[in-house]
């Protein structure tokens, strides 16, 4: 049953009168973006906003820009009953749910066909080409695009976001710096599964199966993070433990990279240095099931391998 305590907010007109009611002097406002089909990982940013500040709103927008063609948009979970129910389950409630239409965020108009766009896009250069942005060239312009725009629509204090997209904690980070959008932004660690499996809306399209291999994922990441720990420093040596637990969980797992890059320029490294530490990531493609064709899925995870000197 949909809690109807929950304010659900479509229109940004709507979401400046709440807004101003505000007082900004004293009051702070906390402000979780999200694409929906809420899982325990967006709740624990949200009981983060909601414990360190006066108000807290979410948003629920499944970004077309930040989609290449062929891409899940279409499919991608969109359950507005869902996700009241899990907010529901919060001890405290927020203040409202900002669910756009696509109109309402692109104004303009928005197709997924980048060479026809029109309008105002933000680019995060430097940092969006590596890693996600090599699979996905369009991605975090399509991500620092909407985040500007719900930014301008919500102004928060403070805007929560989840350490399982680490790059794009990295091109918000810079984005708000280089904009000068006075926003702080705080970073919450991944919330798994008991397993391990990081929670993410895409593990709806996964059977069972699927998912238990999926834990290779975790556990080749965490074994990679122990050599580390035991002095390895050598990337090739740290890289192939964690593609040997994946390809060993299920051959038909196919990697997209495992990379270790510098926590703030997102270099590519072939030696870790202790000192810096690094952000360990990889994208793997996975069968949805074992048994039958049910397309694949894209996962994606991280580690942070701090410095050690
Ligand atoms: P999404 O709805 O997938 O766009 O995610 C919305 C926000 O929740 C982003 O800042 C994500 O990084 C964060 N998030 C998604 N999954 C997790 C997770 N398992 N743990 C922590 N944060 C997450």
């Amino acid at each position: 049953m949909t809690n109807s305590k929950i304010r659900v907010i479509t229109t940004i007109n709507e979401l400046r009168k709440l807004r101003q009611q505000y007082n900004i002097a004293d009051e702070t406002l906390g402000f979780v973006p999200t694409m929906g089909y809420l899982h325990d990982g967006h709740l624990s940013l949200i009981s983060k906003s909601l414990a360190e500040n006066d108000h807290t709103i979410i948003s629920i927008f499944v970004n077309p820009s930040q989609f290449a063609p062929g891409e899940d948009l279409d499919s991608y979970p969109r359950d507005l009953e869902h996700d009241l129910q899990v907010l529901s389950t919060l001890d405290k409630s927020i203040d409202a749910v900002f669910c756009p239409t696509v109109t309402e965020m692109y104004p303009t108009g928005i197709t997924l066909d980048v060479t026809q766009q029109r309008g105002a896009f933000v680019s995060v250069l430097g940092v969006s080409e590596q890693l996600e942005g090599k699979t996905r060239p369009n991605f975090f312009r399509g991500v620092a695009t909407v985040v500007t725009k719900l930014f301008n629509a919500v102004r928060p204090d403070t805007a929560y976001f989840g350490q399982k997209d680490i790059q794009q904690t990295v091109v918000i980070r810079k984005m708000v710096e280089d904009l000068l959008m006075g926003i702080n932004i705080k970073i919450v660690e991944t919330k798994r599964a008991e397993s391990g499996l990081a929670l993410s809306s895409r593990n709806k399209y996964l059977d069972e199966d699927i998912k238990r291999q999926s834990v290779a994922i975790y556990k080749g990441l965490s074994l990679s993070k122990e050599l580390y720990l035991n002095g390895e420093t050598d990337v090739k040596k740290l890289q192939n433990t964690i593609v040997d637990s994946i390809k060993n969980a299920n051959d038909k797992f196919k990697i997209d990279y495992v990379s270790f890059n510098d926590p703030e320029t997102l270099d590519y490294l072939d030696q870790v240095d202790k000192s810096k530490g690094c952000i360990v990531s990889l994208a793997v493609y996975v069968p949805n099931s074992n048994i039958e064709e049910k397309g694949t899925t894209r996962l994606i995870d991280n580690m942070i391998f701090n410095p050690t000197i």
